[in-house]
């Protein structure tokens, strides 16, 4: 039995489709090696479960998972499934029904050409925008069709995603950057910077500055080291997040978390990219990503110092050889 300083976490494991099982084991493997004690629950969904028997996420088991501490999903998507359905169906039903309000993601790297290394995060607002659904269309297949698709602001949900990103700013360099198109978007944009700089007055020690869009795309590439932590909506949040991952060592190494910082009920964590059929069993799947996010599940659950070995071994790593192997290596160097 684990002594009682070290708790025992119950973790809903959704390894999906394609790569996401062969690099979640790694990740397990990790995170235990590194001193977690984890009680593992496998949860078969994603698409091959949907072309089986025809569920995505039924309501029992979302009801389910709601029980665990954390969730940690691989990839789910298959190329049978029509784009979308497993999309919807189950990853923005966790994220609307499980209230993941926040999705961090970190990026650690030397973009292509600079000698400087960056190391920021981004929050990204996780259930409103034009996410949501807001909007129809007219007329169909004419030439008179019309298409509106809303985008949904609410100051709660724009007043919460600032409030995580300041106060993950005082763990770090105490810096937030709020990301938006104020000039343009004048309605949203007007509220999320009411919100920000609302929040902003209860952090006096963390200093503000504010990036239109499209310069932040500029900055991400040309001068990422200007930034710590980044505040954005859902869509510029999706866009700029996989800017961030091409000037931070691609598609191998980016990591994401799906937060409830309320703590209502379980945050998911789960690595960008997808379940990479192309190589699914070839052991060409770099478990780095995966291994990274469960990294953020564990420092979520409060082992920061065991997250970190984890961070500093992947760090370490040359990311070279199968995943078995890459796996292998990580857990010998976080067992020290
Ligand atoms: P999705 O829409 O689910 O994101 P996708 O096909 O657009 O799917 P991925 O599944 O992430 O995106 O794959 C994109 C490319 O990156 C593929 O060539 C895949 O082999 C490669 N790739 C994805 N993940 C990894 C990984 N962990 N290690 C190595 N290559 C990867």
């Amino acid at each position: 039995m684990a002594p009682s300083s070290t708790p025992t976490h119950r973790i809903a494991v959704i390894g999906g489709d394609g790569i996401g099982p062969e690099v979640t084991a790694e990740a397990i493997r990790v995170v235990q090696a590194a001193g977690v004690q984890l009680e593992l629950t496998d949860f078969d969904l994603g698409g091959s479960r949907y072309l089986r028997d025809g569920e995505i996420l039924s309501d029992e088991t979302l009801e389910r998972l709601r029980g665990f501490d954390a969730i940690l999903l691989g990839a789910v998507g298959t190329p049978e499934v029509p784009p979308g359905v497993i999309e919807r169906g189950l990853l923005l039903k966790m994220r609307f029904e499980l209230d993941l309000y926040v999705n961090q993601r970190p990026f650690v790297g030397t973009a292509p050409g600079s000698t400087v290394a960056h190391d920021f995060v981004v929050i990204r607002e996780n259930t409103e925008g034009p996410y949501v659904g807001e909007g129809g269309v007219l007329r169909k297949g004419t030439v008179h069709e019309v298409a509106t698709q809303g985008s949904v602001n609410t100051w709660m949900g724009a007043e919460r995603a600032c409030r995580y990103a300041f106060e993950l700013a005082m763990t770090r360099r105490r810096h937030v950057t709020l990301v938006h198109k104020t000039n343009v978007l004048t309605f949203a944009g007007d509220l999320w910077q009411r919100a920000f700089h609302a929040v902003a007055a209860e952090f006096p020690q963390v200093a503000t500055a504010y990036n239109h869009v499209d310069a932040a795309c500029i900055y991400f590439v040309q001068d990422p080291q200007r930034y710590d932590v980044i505040v954005t909506d859902n869509l510029f949040g999706d866009i700029l997040t996989d800017l961030g991952g091409a000037v931070s060592g691609g598609i191998g190494l980016a990591s994401s978390a799906n937060l409830n910082p309320a703590r209502t009920g379980p945050s998911m964590f789960e690595p960008v990219h997808g379940s990479a059929p192309d190589i699914v069993g070839t052991g060409k799947a770099n478990p780095t990503a995966a291994v990274l996010s469960a990294a953020l599940m564990v420092d979520f659950l409060g082992e920061g110092a065991a997250a970190e070995r984890i961070r500093a071994a992947c760090a370490a790593d040359p990311g070279t050889g199968t995943t078995r192997q890459i796996g292998g290596r990580l857990a010998a160097a976080v067992a020290g």
